[in-house]
């Protein structure tokens, strides 16, 4: 058995980037450039006004009250294009472009107008109220770089830099095959001993959410050449995730079955409770992660494994699961080998801290309590029993898309 950070840096460092395509900014929320983006213009292009008011020069304000002309007007989007003179004050707007000669804005509140002259009524100093050209952004300048996952405020400041379109990473293709004679997808017959599949549309929806485009190649037999066949869907794919059949039972022929087609197997079974049978490899240049088939075994292998996969794959660094501190609400006991990750719910605060309680049944198969839960409970492997009261470490699960 290998460690969980083990298992995770081998895989990181078994998967490269996948290929680019350039899309339309109104689409590029979620997708992570895969170039460095240079700003196409100026901002603001001019120096501008940043409130509604005067420009004026603080030479003319060394007496005040003082009563200046105003000679015009510079809206946002237009202009004043004389040079004002001493004496003189030009009507400015928010966004308006500050005209040649004026070197301070005197804020409306602060001012009385009587026809074609204004009195400023309070002294400012120079360059208060002036956004200086430039300040946000400069043409030519680095907007973002690559790797980076754009977020609606990035697609501001894309947009502000005239930017229409953008570069990405694919979305990786991660292929889900389900195994076991035993399962039906939802909706179909089912008979008394068979189960519902779930692992895939459970995975297929972490897959979504972490950036990934999911394809399901639906549930292979437990049989050979059930497996065999099913598992060619995933040619095209980034990466295959298989699901159940890891473990060693009779039945488990992920490994046995897909090892005669080309997989070359980079390590199997980690000191993790649960997600013990992961496997890893190369089914014949596709990347192949084989998860066990219990829902919670997916769904913490998904955080801790498929989650960094995909951010591999899209070429962002990878993420570190997100652990927080927390506060037992409860006894707990030692932990043995495994690293362990126990469904848990916060229930309430303590010292600033959330307060954690276990579900009393962590059977791996139990989606009820999955569902319920909303953190998992981190243990390293041989962590002493605590007390309640005691600090933990937590896995917040309702975020969607932890990060370190
Ligand atoms: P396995 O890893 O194939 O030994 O499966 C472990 C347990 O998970 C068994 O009880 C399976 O019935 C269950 N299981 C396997 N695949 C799925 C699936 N796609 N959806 C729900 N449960 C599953
Ligand atoms: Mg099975």
């Amino acid at each position: 058995m290998i460690s969980v950070e083990e298992a995770r840096n081998n895989i990181l460092s078994a998967l490269s980037s996948v290929s680019t395509e350039t899309i339309s900014l109104h689409t590029a929320s979620g997708r992570v450039l895969a170039e460095d983006i240079m700003a196409r213009r100026t901002q603001p292009p001019s120096d501008m006004s940043a409130m509604d008011g005067y420009a004026v020069k603080i030479s003319d304000l060394t007496k005040i009250p003082v009563t200046l002309t105003v000679i015009g007007e510079a809206p946002a989007g237009g202009s004043y294009d004389a040079t004002l003179q001493s004496g003189q004050a030009v009507r400015i707007f928010t966004g308006g472009p500050v005209p040649n000669g004026a070197d301070t804005i005197v804020i409306q509140e602060n001012t009385s107008r009587d026809g074609d002259s204004v009195t400023i009524e309070e002294g400012t100093e120079k360059g208060r109220f002036i956004r200086k050209a430039g300040i946000d952004f400069k043409e030519g300048g680095k907007g973002l770089s690559a790797g980076k996952t754009l977020t609606p405020r990035d697609i501001g400041l894309l947009a502000a830099m005239n930017i229409p379109w953008v570069t990405v990473r694919r979305k990786p293709v991660i292929a889900l095959l389900s195994t076991g004679d035993e399962l039906v997808r939802p909706g179909e017959p089912v008979g008394p001993n068979q189960i519902i599949s779930s692992n895939a549309l459970l995975v297929s929806a972490m897959v979504e959410m972490a950036g990934g485009m999911p394809i399901d190649l639906g549930i292979a037999q437990d049989n050979e050449q059930s497996l065999r066949h099913m598992a060619e869907g995933a040619k095209s794919a980034d990466l295959l995730v298989t699901l159940g059949g890891a473990s060693v039972g009779d039945h488990d022929l992920v490994q046995t079955v897909l090892g005669k087609e080309g997989l070359n197997i980079d390590f199997w079974r980690i000191a993790m409770r649960p997600g013990k049978p992961l496997m890893f490899g190369d089914l014949n240049g596709t990347p192949m992660l084989g998860m066990p088939g219990n829902p919670v075994s997916s769904v913490v292998c998904s955080y801790i494994f498929l989650y960094p996969a995909i951010d591999a794959l899209s070429g962002r660094s990878p993420r570190k699961t997100l652990v927080s501190p927390a506060i037992l609400s409860h006894d707990i006991k030692e932990n043995d080998q495994r690293e362990d990750y126990q469904r848990a719910k916060i229930i309430g605060e303590k010292d600033g801290l959330p307060l954690v309680e276990l579900f009393s049944n962590q059977d791996s198969s139990l989606l009820s309590a999955l569902s319920a839960a909303n953190c998992f409970l981190k243990r390293a492997p041989f962590a002493p029993a605590l007390k309640k009261g005691s600090q933990v470490s937590i896995i917040p699960l309702d975020e969607g898309y932890p990060r370190c």
